[in-house]
């Protein structure tokens, strides 16, 4: 990414507008780049905001970096404030992908190129790119983690699993499920896989059952408290948890520490997604068993590069035309890989790579 950085500041060197002030006005001599981020409440956003703000400004671009709390309509005010700020591109991480067409509408009209980060914007003609991991590989990951760990293929089982899924406003969450129920519903069906809290997702929108809105940790805990109290009584034991990401897996973990669940010793597999801090100290001490990790230096790297290419006039690289159809077409897409992260490769994939250091990890 160092390379990316100073490469694309090479050549926007050239460029005379590289100084302007990210307040003025300046039409179309304006170097700005919008960047709209949902929430600091989780830390995976945080480090791709910083990285990719820090890859543009050395690269010569004047941004406007924005949180939105979680907050649609707070988010949709801070679209509106950076597009009469003439930006050349947006990049929307967005809190509802189904809420911004009109705001983007304003986008197209000022000839402002969007890019989709991380979530598809659904519903609008005004999505130029798309760049995000392979989200249905996410979910096939988690449960094919499940399957092996719990020995599935060998026709081991009956487990007790407790499934979990996204934020329904969130386009991500469908596909995380699916890539994992794909995996893990023969299971079910075949009775290997018993959901002791009756959730039955067999048709296509069933995963709404078991969504938790806003991917809050809190809500999460809650409903696994409420799943433990009227489902596991008698001494029956929840043995996998499906999370779909990190924040709900602190949430479960929390609510599976409370009812006196013990790592090491009746604590069930759960899985996770992003690789927290929180998560990752959780998986060392073994209340979670895996995460998938995205590399969100690698997300940031390939739009900053497509920031570049829209700004300059050059092709815009892309790995995926046809799977992220947001109603009203499919949206160009560059797709990265996910990877899996147990405790006994924390060391040499997240440490060796940089992503964390050992001492904020504890080790
Ligand atoms: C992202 C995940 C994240 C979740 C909650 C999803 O859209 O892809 O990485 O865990 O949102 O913020």
């Amino acid at each position: 990414s160092v390379a990316l950085a100073a490469s694309l500041a090479a050549t926007s060197a050239c460029s005379s507008t590289r100084d302007e002030p990210s307040s003025s006005t300046g039409g179309s001599a304006s170097n700005l780049i919008g960047i709209a981020m949902p929430t600091r409440s989780l830390e995976r956003w945080n480090n791709d905001g910083a990285h990719l703000d820090d890859l543009l400004k050395k690269a010569g671009y004047t941004t406007s970096l924005q949180y939105a709390d979680n907050k649609v309509d707070q988010q949709i005010t801070q679209l509106e404030n950076m597009i009469n700020q003439n930006p050349k591109v947006l990049v929307v991480a967005s809190i509802d992908g189904t809420a911004l067409g009109p705001v983007l509408e304003k986008a197209a009209k000022a000839n402002v190129k969007v890019i989709a980060y991380d979530r598809l914007i659904n519903g609008s003609p005004n999505v130029d790119y798309y760049a995000t991991f392979d989200n249905y590989l996410v979910g096939k990951l988690q449960g094919q983690f499940i399957e092996e760990k719990l020995g599935l293929k060998d026709g081991k089982g009956p487990f007790n699993l407790e499934p979990f899924a996204g934020s329904s406003d969130d386009n991500n969450a469908k596909f995380f499920f699916n890539g994992a129920w794909d995996v893990l519903k023969p299971y079910v069906e075949s009775g290997k896989l018993v959901i002791p809290s009756g959730k039955k997702i067999a048709g296509e929108e069933d995963w709404k059952t078991v969504s938790i809105t806003g991917w809050k940790s809190e809500t999460a805990q809650a409903e696994m408290d409420n799943r433990i109290n009227s489902f596991y009584t008698g001494g029956k034991k929840v043995n996998v948890v499906l999370s779909p990401n990190d924040s709900l897996a602190l949430g479960i973990a929390q609510s599976l520490e409370s009812k006196g669940y013990k790592p090491g010793a009746d604590w069930p597999l759960i899985t996770g997604q992003d690789a927290d801090l929180a998560n990752t100290k959780n998986i060392l001490a073994d209340k979670q068993s895996m995460t998938v990790w995205k590399d969100t230096r690698t997300l940031g790297d390939q739009v900053a590069k497509m920031v570049d290419a829209i700004v300059k006039g050059g092709t815009v690289e892309t790995n995926d035309t046809k799977t992220y159809n947001n109603g009203v077409k499919v949206v160009p897409a560059y797709l990265l890989p996910p990877v899996v992260v147990v405790k006994e490769d924390v060391k040499t994939k997240l440490v060796d790579s940089g992503f964390y250091t050992a001492d904020k990890l504890g080790l």
